[in-house]
């Protein structure tokens, strides 16, 4: 993509804005498609992107016009630069030095065999993942039916991979005979390449002679047109045909950058689902079950102390747990709270630093291109507000604080501010899509 006239108008606008504000959501801008209908530009993080739709949008478009780039509609995708590595990594992983020899990316197993581990039965539900999980019961029910397609979201770890192996399973117990076709976006993706790089045969046979077809991470198409074509068109064979199509992503389809407008508004046709961090009910439940599939009956303190101390993803639940009994096995004890300290403590170690409440003031001001003094002051414009409220409710989730002392770290004498505050935000988090990516962002800064 061409960047002269991107580069003119971020150009334009360094004379516009504070120095700050141009340093931090300007310059790692860059624009990802440019046609008569459509502009893409890529900002930063969330904070960025409702800044540029608010208050910059007209003049964007202004400068855009007067680079004689006239769209329909701009639109800005988040593309934070962890992402872009995470995405860039995946394409040299599967592209070895352009050359791509078939057998260097063959997989050691079937990429696209169902686990059976994976069933709806051994997963735990909790009000995190209820959503979802109904919805592949429904799917299970009556395939290709109602929720098509069915497009499951959230962060890593918290099972999507699960649900939508154990729909698979689920389907194929129900009818031997179903093609159930599971595979990861980037095992379509290659195929797709070989597809039409050495006219391998088969590509759109396998693909459309699915009755279920499942695609694990789809976020990783974002940027290769070619593909999201292929898959377009995978996909509109398969709903004309009442195939079910299933799919996760780590983020909605609005969210997912340079997704063709065509392919996304194809994704939001059915159902999208989030699935969050259980609770801590809900992470009780699935230790005990897990423990006890392994055989082995932890006490309800150690069960207690790992769900309240591993709060990342079950991923890592599961990891700790698997450690503790792999552990007390080979010594012949019996797992307790003294064990699990050991293991959540290499955990916690393994994480960059130890967090201060002043770290999490200053790193929330700095995301919202505020200082700490304004943070902490008592002003209550609306800009501060909400920033005030994060960082207190980041500090109770992530340091535990009581409220009295959250309310000090604030310059504050009354505590009430900080209860009503961290339970406006635990709210949000509930129903603001953009707080809870605000609230993800930061997050991964302060563990950076
Ligand atoms: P994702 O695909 O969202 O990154 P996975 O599906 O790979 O996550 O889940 C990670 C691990 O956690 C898997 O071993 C999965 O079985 C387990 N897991 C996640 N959520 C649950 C749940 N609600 N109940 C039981 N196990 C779960
Ligand atoms: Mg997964």
């Amino acid at each position: 993509m061409d960047q002269t006239v991107w580069k003119s108008v971020v150009g334009e606008m360094e004379v516009e804005v504070p120095r700050g504000s141009f340093v931090a959501w300007w310059q790692p801008t860059k624009m990802l498609a440019c046609s008569e209908e459509l502009t893409t530009i890529a900002v930063p993080n969330v904070f960025a992107k409702s800044q540029f739709e608010k208050k910059y949008d007209a003049k964007i478009r202004e400068l855009l016009a007067s680079n004689g780039v006239t769209p329909k509609k701009v639109e800005y995708v988040i593309e934070s630069t962890t992402k872009r590595r995470v995405i860039s990594r995946e394409t040299t992983a599967t592209q070895p030095g352009g050359k791509p020899g078939l057998g260097a990316r063959k997989p050691a197993h079937d990429p696209t065999a169902l686990n059976p581990r994976y069933t709806l039965d051994s997963f735990i539900v909790g009000g995190s993942n209820d959503l979802a999980y109904s919805a592949c019961q429904a799917v299970v029910s009556e395939p290709g039916d109602k929720y098509n397609p069915l497009f499951l979201y959230g962060g890593v770890g918290l099972g999507k991979t699960h649900l939508m192996q154990a729909v698979g399973n689920a389907i194929k117990a129900n009818d031997p005979e179903a093609r159930v076709l599971y595979v990861s976006t980037e095992t379509f993706v290659n195929e797709f390449l070989d597809h039409i790089r050495y006219k391998k045969k088969g590509f759109e046979e396998k693909y459309r002679g699915a009755d279920v077809l499942i695609v694990d991470d789809i976020q990783f198409i974002a940027g290769k047109e070619k593909t999201q074509e292929a898959f377009f068109h995978t996909f509109n064979a398969l709903r004309q045909a009442n195939k079910q199509i299933i799919i996760s992503s780590d983020k909605p389809p609005r969210s997912i950058p340079t997704l063709t407008e065509r392919l996304r508004s194809r994704l939001e046709w059915g159902m999208a689902i989030d699935i969050q961090m259980p609770d801590y009910e809900t992470r009780c439940a699935i230790l005990k079950a897990k423990s006890s599939a392994a055989g082995i009956e932890l006490d309800s303190e150690t069960v207690e102390y790992l769900a309240t101390n591993i709060k990342t993803n079950i991923r890592e639940l599961e990891g700790v747990l698997n450690q503790i009994l792999a552990h007390s096995e080979m010594r012949g004890i019996t797992p307790d709270v003294s064990i699990a300290e050991g293991f959540v403590g290499n955990v916690k170690r393994m994480r960059p630093h130890y967090l201060t409440g002043r770290q999490i003031i200053d790193k929330t001001a700095r995301y919202f291109q505020l200082s700490v003094d304004e943070i902490c002051s008592p002003k209550r414009s609306k800009h501060i507000v909400m920033p005030r409220q994060i960082a207190m409710y980041l500090l109770r989730s992530e340091l535990h604080l009581s409220f009295p002392k959250i309310a000090q770290e604030l310059g504050r004498k009354d505590h009430t501010t900080a209860i009503h505050s961290v339970e406006k935000i635990e709210k949000a988090l509930k129903l603001d899509f953009a707080v809870r990516e605000q609230i993800a962002e930061i997050r991964e800064k302060l563990y950076a």
